[in-house]
């Protein structure tokens, strides 16, 4: 299976870094070096800014139409070349094939809505308090040129969310990709590119995250900063964006809550909240994580978790049939042991799992602890893996209070059959997002985001579009 090395995108261009210096990517299913990518220093961060400036005074110009007519033959390109791009996500971030074959198909879907949405940046007429001769207008425009961060669990959905709503606003936007998972970003761009994008509105860039992101937040040029990641690192990029007035969009960690009342369908709840827990081996910023489970269903529902848990075919992505594939990294590894270990010593029961499997590439089992502490660890910090750490609850406010206790908000899910409980779950569990007798399913037209540590501004629906412009007051008398 062929793997490319990939190169940056600056003003039109694929390049290499001007220096020539590259790093390796590693497939985590088997530890190896499948290929390299370059790694952009000063000299390419300044044309790419420069680009990303021409290429904004470029695109803001053209019309919706225009634009729009760009966007959807990108997101076509994204669809037919789908099945040539998941084999290259699978490589360098472990999913399962049809995982990353689905991120790619919805990137084109997300393309898509923004690309429509675009039309409707609309401005407003106000009726002036003062006079009729005076007209007084709202006008929406975008906010310039954009740096984008973007994380290694979905390569292509963390970027294309950003670039869709960006673009659609008239925006241009340079991209600082994950360096551990490069092809897929770039096929995504590729894809822009292909469909005729003008130089500059896009451009890509990997090397230093740490030295790229204070080289852009402070740069003039940037006006807007957008970050997906984890909450520690996303803090130090808002204050650092605070410094220079920059309007920023955060997406950050989340530890969701899944309640469980008594009166649940279990079997749902299990099928539900379980694919959700082990998709992309539990990497993803939504997954369930602290299981809130009734008291009088606790053992039903843990003992058909731990038998959907350990009933699930972990393997490299590529292979036919796998349902979970390794961990994106080494560093997941020694994290998910750190969280087992801790689990066992405050008591927790393991139902399954809880172990590397095997000495190559970074398999872990999913996962399933019963009666977890308030105080483990895995209950507090984000797991960002393949396990499942329930407790029970008796009244539901309880549960309520245990969900809210933490300062993430981003995703929660329940299970009910109660529209009365629905009901105050829906109002009281302070998350950006909570699904109800339902598995998480996110889409371009709901806004997606958290609250509290876990970020501010809106990736999806309406509101992604305002994160990139913005509202003018212009009043005209007519003399
Ligand atoms: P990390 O905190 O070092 O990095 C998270 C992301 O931020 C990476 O993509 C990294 O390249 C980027 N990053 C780190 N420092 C940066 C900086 N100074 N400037 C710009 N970008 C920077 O952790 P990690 O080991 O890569 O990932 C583990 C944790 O990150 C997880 O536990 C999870 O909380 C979080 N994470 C969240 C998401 C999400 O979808 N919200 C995605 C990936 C990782």
């Amino acid at each position: 299976m062929t793997y490319p090395n990939t190169q940056l995108f600056i003003n039109g261009q694929w390049q290499d870094a001007a220096d020539g210096k590259t790093l390796a990517v590693f497939n985590p299913a088997t530890g190896k070096e499948i290929g390299r990518v370059a790694h952009a220093g000063k000299a390419d961060l300044d044309k790419a800014l420069e680009a990303a400036q021409k290429g904004f005074e470029t695109w803001r110009d053209m019309t919706a139409d225009a634009r729009s007519k760009i966007m959807r033959k990108a997101a076509g390109l994204m669809r037919e070349r789908a099945a040539e791009i998941a084999p290259l996500l699978t490589q360098e971030q472990g999913k399962p094939l049809a995982e990353a074959k689905g991120e790619a198909m919805a990137a084109a879907d997300i393309i898509e809505w923004f690309a429509e949405e675009g039309y409707r940046v609309y401005g407003r007429i106000v009726p002036s308090r003062w006079s009729l001769s005076v007209r007084q207008m709202v006008l929406k425009d975008p906010v310039g040129p954009v740096a984008a961060f973007t994380p290694w669990n979905f390569p292509i959905n963390q970027v294309v969310r950003k670039v869709g709503a960006a673009l659609a606003a008239g925006c241009s936007m340079l991209v600082k990709a994950p360096e551990e998972t490069p092809a897929a970003a770039a096929a995504l761009i590729r894809a822009f590119a292909d469909a005729g994008l003008p130089p500059g509105v896009l451009g890509l860039v990997y090397g230093n995250p740490a030295e790229i992101s204070s080289y852009l937040i402070p740069h003039p040029i940037i006006r807007k900063i957008t970050f997906t990641g984890s909450t520690p690192v996303g803090k130090q990029l808002a204050a650092m964006a605070g410094q220079h007035m920059k309007r920023v969009t955060m997406e950050l960690g989340g530890h969701a809550p899944v309640i469980v009342c008594e009166d649940a369908d279990i079997a749902l709840a299990v099928k539900s909240a379980g694919a959700a827990k082990f998709r992309n081996a539990g990497q993803v910023c939504i997954a369930p994580t602290r299981f809130l489970v009734h008291e009088s269903i606790k053992n039903e529902f843990a003992q058909a978790m731990a038998k959907y848990a350990s009933g699930l075919k972990v393997g490299e992505g590529l292979t036919e049939g796998t349902q979970m594939g390794p961990l994106a990294n080494p560093r997941r590894l020694t994290a998910m042991a750190e969280f087992q270990a801790d689990a066992v010593k405050h008591g927790a029961q393991v139902l399954t799992g809880g172990k590397r499997i095997g000495d190559s590439g970074n398999f872990w089992e999913p996962t399933v602890l019963m009666d977890v502490p308030l105080e483990a660890k895995v209950f507090n910090d984000e797991p960002f893996g393949p396990v499942a750490a329930l407790r029970s609850f008796d009244k539901l406010e309880d549960a309520i209070a245990e969900a809210n206790r933490l300062s993430f908000g981003l995703a929660g899910y329940a299970f009910t059959r109660s529209l009365k409980n629905a009901d105050l779950l829906s109002r009281k569990v302070e998350v950006g997002m909570l699904w109800v007798n339902m598995p998480a399913m996110p889409s371009a037209e709901m806004p997606f985001g958290g609250i509290k540590d876990s970020g501010y501004g809106s990736e999806g629906g309406p509101e992604a579009l305002d994160a990139y412009l913005n509202a003018r007051s212009v009043a005209v008398m007519n003399v």
